[in-house]
């Protein structure tokens, strides 16, 4: 098999988008969210008034019906991601809320809602070379990624960022025990369920950021991947 991309995993505010972001555009290859499509189905079940709650009772058939109503396309105009749903393009700002972070998180503990998420992503590693992130990239969706790695970072680190982020984007960031206890909370949920867990591949390169700067970790990942390709 061809082994092709970057596959990126590891828990929320580890900073993989960040670093992706970087390397991305220093490879001049397309950053696939993967996180953000979870996110999207999320987003289209708060605007609709499903219960997530409801969606992990329901149903195979009556989910996959539901599902297949939701057009979810990712186009990329230089390298970045743009999701559409049913036609309208969706914005970070409606994306990337708290509330939503625990709605994808909680969602994305269906097989169904991942095989549609998992189908959209491998589609678009087939043809090119991407990076990609997320919490199954490695173990699933890229098992034949030239290069894998593991992000991860202390929790209280992680809190750090994500509210540094949020701020960032001037959204309301909670207090930082908050945070720190939403972050484990969602921790839990995507290492513990029983579908694609998040986990480190025995094949992954495994990088703790707590200490690191950015520009360290996108340094090596790029030389970790340039000597890969190299020795193909
Ligand atoms: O990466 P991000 O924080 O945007 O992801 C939102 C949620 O989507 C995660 O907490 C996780 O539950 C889920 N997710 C997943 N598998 C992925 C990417 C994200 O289960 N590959």
């Amino acid at each position: 098999m061809n082994k092709k991309g970057i596959a990126v995993d590891g828990p929320a505010g580890a900073g993989k988008s960040t670093i992706v972001k970087i390397i991305a555009k220093e490879l001049g290859i397309n950053y696939v969210d993967s996180g953000s499509l979870y996110r999207t189905i999320a987003y289209c079940m708060k605007t609709n008034d499903i219960d997530v709650s409801d969606v992990l009772e329901m149903p195979e058939e009556e989910l996959k019906v539901m599902l297949n109503a939701m057009d979810i396309k990712m186009e990329f105009s230089d390298g970045t991601q743009t999701n559409y749903l049913n036609g309208e393009a969706l914005e970070d700002n409606v994306l990337r809320t708290e509330d939503i972070s625990m709605m994808a998180s909680k969602v994305s503990q269906n097989g169904e809602v991942r095989n549609k998420v998992t189908n959209i992503c491998q589609d678009c590693a087939k043809v090119n070379d991407v990076i990609m992130e997320g919490r199954d990239i490695t173990t699933v969706v890229m098992p034949n990624a030239l290069l894998k790695v593991y992000l991860d970072a202390d929790v209280t680190e992680r809190a750090k960022r994500r509210i540094a982020q949020l701020k960032e984007k001037g959204q309301k960031a909670p207090k930082m025990e908050d945070m720190i206890a939403d972050i484990e909370k969602r921790d839990k949920q995507d290492m513990n369920r029983d579908i694609a867990p998040l986990k480190k591949a025995e094949d992954a390169m495994v990088l703790d950021t707590t200490s690191l700067t950015i520009d360290e970790v996108v340094k090596f990942v790029i030389s970790e991947y340039k000597n890969k390709k190299k020795n193909k």
